[in-house]
């Protein structure tokens, strides 16, 4: 019998949904050279199955999907797994159109030319790796014990083979995972991941999510990175450390002689993110459970501000280690904690870098660092601070990007229309829902 492995050619699109095609592994150099097809309104599926309606594509046009063999992830098949899986094998997509130009809706696309104007304005490269928090669960759905406490050993091991699968598994995708711990929250985990270069960075977070979702299969579970599983419990974040370098490898971000060690330009770039942090949250946290993960308290991001060492705020200073010979100077990032998993990594990373452009083009003045509680602060002193509010909801933040000339105009109309008619599609099926059923209809999504 013929039993020839396949390997998929897939995109990350606007939902955040890794979508494509397989061929057999045999042909893949024909798909190198000319891709496989592609359809404008598949970027217009929502997350919850249905195409957006209305959308600005309709049934007309044609697009290729353009393997990048840079991406290549293979994960072998699991003898143990019952049914035995294949190999996991893919490769990310562009998105481009039939004679191979750039598709104005590609997301990959869009952070590479953000990549292209970061290195041209500010001579710099961004280095960047995304923090990504999980839960596994017993599939469907079923209350199921909690084994072992926040941060507990017992946690841990009780995950097994879990954790060391999934750790392996990382590795052989080459997505450089640095340690493996329970979370805050029931069932919760988090393996933060080595930071990468440019598009590296974003793919990483694709590979990563495919690649614990599959070792979570594998073992009959399901590995979900839903916004909010539980209203009343902590979320899933999604943290995006930022740091950026130039020509010669040199940290910009860093200054040993400013307020929390950040550089000038560091701090108009804060200042740029800070000021489009309400058009942003549509693009970093999109799904109708996210506002509600990213209220004060939850160690998410109470609140729009900067801050050392703070987990209410929305842009956080880490802290910088001398300890056993680390370089500060080198570990200087800026953390945005206000995605998660509902974002096209690619499509956040870029808007985040694009607001932190605009901030260093309109040489913003430095926001004030925050050393307390940002819900503690009465109202005189939030507004001395610089301290505001998310949206409330994902309606409020699609508003926000609306209103927010400058956001707006980072992406092109096109796309632009594109995501607010599959957002909106998902607003308007979570209005007549309760927050909990929402959180478990996209427990199985994400
Ligand atoms: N679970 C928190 C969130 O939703 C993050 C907790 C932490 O790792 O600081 O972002
Ligand atoms: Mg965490």
């Amino acid at each position: 019998m013929n039993d020839e492995e396949l390997i998929a050619l897939v995109c990350c699109d606007l939902g955040s949904i890794v979508r494509g095609r397989s061929c057999f592994a045999s042909s893949i150099d024909q798909q190198l050279a000319q891709g496989v097809g592609w359809v404008p309104a598949n970027h217009a599926l929502t997350p919850l199955g249905p195409v957006a309606e209305p959308n600005p594509f309709g049934s007309t046009g044609d697009l290729r999907l353009m393997p990048d063999p840079a991406t290549r992830v293979r994960v072998e098949a699991d003898a143990a797994s019952e049914p035995r899986a294949g190999a996991l094998d893919f490769m990310l997509c562009d998105i481009v159109e039939t004679d191979g130009s750039p598709w104005e809706c590609c997301p990959r696309g869009f952070l590479r030319e953000t990549l292209t104007l970061l290195e041209r304005e500010l001579g710099a490269r961004a280095i960047t790796s995304f923090e990504h928090e999980f839960q596994v669960l017993a599939w469907p759905l079923a209350d199921q014990p909690i084994a072992g406490l926040p941060f507990s050993l017992e946690a841990q091991r009780s995950s097994e083979p879990f954790a060391r699968r999934v750790m392996n598994a990382l590795v052989e995708a080459g997505a450089e995972p640095e340690r493996f711990f329970p979370e805050y929250a029931a069932h919760q985990f988090e393996i933060p991941l080595a930071a990468a270069e440019g598009l590296t960075g974003a793919d990483r977070a694709v590979v990563f999510r495919e690649v614990v979702r599959e070792i979570a299969r594998r073992l009959g579970r399901r590995a979900s990175f839903v916004p909010l599983l539980n209203p009343s419990e902590a979320g899933n974040g999604l943290h995006i450390h930022i740091s950026l370098l130039d020509a010669g490898g040199h940290p910009l971000l860093y200054d040993a002689s400013r307020p929390g060690c950040l550089s000038e330009l560091g701090e108009r770039f804060a200042a740029g993110v800070l000021r489009h942090a309400c058009a942003l949250s549509a693009l970093t946290a999109p799904s109708p459970v996210s506002a509600a993960r990213l209220a004060p308290h939850r160690w998410s991001a109470g609140a729009v501000c900067l801050a050392t060492q703070n987990r209410e705020a929305l842009l956080r200073i880490p802290p910088l280690f001398s300890l056993g010979g680390g370089e500060p100077e080198r570990q200087m990032r800026l953390e945005y904690r206000g995605a998660d998993a509902s974002a096209n990594p690619h499509l956040a990373l870029a808007a985040i870098l694009r607001a932190g452009l605009e901030g260093v083009r309109e040489h913003l003045p430095a926001p004030p660092i925050l050393d307390r509680d940002p819900a503690e602060l009465a109202a005189a002193d939030r507004e001395r601070y610089g301290v505001g509010a998310l949206p409330a909801s994902l309606e409020e933040a699609l508003e926000a990007l609306s209103e927010d000339g400058q956001a707006r105009g980072w992406l092109s109309p096109l796309m632009f229309e594109a995501y607010m008619s599959v957002k909106q599609a998902e607003v308007r099926a979570a209005e007549r829902q309760a927050l909990e059923e929402t959180c478990r209809r996209y427990a199985a999504i994400y």
